[in-house]
């Protein structure tokens, strides 16, 4: 068996791979989910469906809309600045990552950005909480959780200006207020479902203040009154996108996935901080549930922690290149018993090394 620790594209529900292999010899009367169009209303259906998990299982209010759409949450960090920063003002971003860094780089081809907060002369070990967002900013964006780093962002930020969020990993992990949110959007390829989707939950009513012209693409009015099907949309992507949303409703939700989260990450950290060859590399009290970055106190012992792993049956353990060490992520669908076999596997390793 292996265990995948991958940071993304990641692991899915063994459930959600089945029913995806079988949509794809027969979705309908032999019809491949491949070969179908998007208009025919058996896709329809598949739409409103995997539309209503998001809404019931993130709890969205009304005057919300949830949007599917193509281009990577990478393709949001333009889509952002289009739809909401206007020519004359500008938008407020904390700088806590390579992502956060990203999105800050395309919204300054299309306007004024204001870094508020930054963590980046730390190596991006810590999310920064002291500093004001401007009252007069276009809106305010920040990563809710930083993959590659191994921080997550627990307190959300008050401000009166629109609130916009890259919740690319950590959606669907943890319960948090929509209502706090004016945009919300996510890469797809690690809670929600397989690459090629993008996930955006829209306040309706932020949309349309600017001075600029949106390509119809660019334009999240455009895909709201298309309901996600302006264009042809990620047919497949979506579709197991439903069957996970699916499995995450059958396990409860998102509260309870939530609690496995927390105890999955009790347990990793904890042996972290016992085991004395390890370390953590990010501030306590930001630790990704998501994404845990720990290092050796001797590096020299990595490589051979990293063999052993592998052949053990452990995948995509090697921290980002820019952190080194290494990376344990733990999505949904990671199940307890890999954190646990990874735990035997370090404490194993710190016998070998006594
Ligand atoms: N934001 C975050 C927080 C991410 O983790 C990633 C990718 N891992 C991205 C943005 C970029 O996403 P995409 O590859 O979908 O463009």
């Amino acid at each position: 068996m292996r265990h995948n620790f991958g940071a993304g594209p990641c692991i899915l529900p063994q459930e959600v791979y089945k029913q995806a292999a079988q949509a794809v010899l027969d979705f309908k009367d032999g019809l491949s989910i491949l070969e179908i169009s998007h208009r025919t209303p058996q896709f329809e259906a598949v739409v409103e469906e995997a539309t209503e998990l998001i809404k019931e299982l993130m709890n969205v209010p009304a005057g919300y809309s949830v949007l599917f759409l193509q281009g990577g949450a990478s393709m949001q960090f333009a889509m952002v600045p289009m739809n909401l920063l206007s020519t004359k003002g500008f938008a407020a971003y904390s700088d806590t990552g390579v992502w956060a860094n990203k999105a800050i780089k395309e919204a300054k081809m299309l306007g004024k950005v204001e870094v508020v907060s930054s963590s980046k002369s730390e190596n991006y070990n810590f999310v920064p909480k002291d500093f004001v967002i401007p009252n007069d900013a276009d809106y305010y964006h920040f990563t809710s959780n930083n993959t590659i780093y191994g921080t997550e962002v627990f307190n959300f930020p008050k401000t009166n200006v629109p609130l916009v969020c890259d919740m690319s990993s950590d959606i669907l992990s943890r319960t948090v207020d929509v209502s706090q949110f004016d945009l919300i959007y996510a890469g797809a390829q690690k809670n929600i479902g397989p690459a090629g989707l993008t996930v955006a939950i829209v306040k309706d009513e932020i949309l349309g203040k600017v001075d600029r012209v949106i390509p119809s693409m660019m334009d999240y009015k455009v895909h709201i009154d298309g309901k996600s099907m302006y264009n042809t949309p990620p047919v497949f992507s979506i579709y197991v996108a439903m069957f996970n949303l699916r499995w995450l409703k059958a396990k409860g939700g998102v509260a309870e996935i939530e609690k496995d989260n927390i105890l999955k990450a009790n347990a990793l950290y904890r042996e972290i901080d016992r085991n004395k060859l390890f370390k953590g590399t990010c501030a306590v009290e930001d630790r990704s549930r998501m994404n845990v970055c720990f290092v050796m106190e001797d590096s020299s012992l990595e490589k051979e922690f990293l063999r052993l792993a592998d052949n053990a049956g452990f995948e995509g353990l090697a921290g980002h290149r820019s952190v080194g060490g290494f990376r344990a992520s733990m999505y949904n669908a990671l199940s307890i018993n890999s954190v646990h076999a990874l735990i035997e596997l370090m404490q194993d390793f710190e016998e070998k090394n006594k």
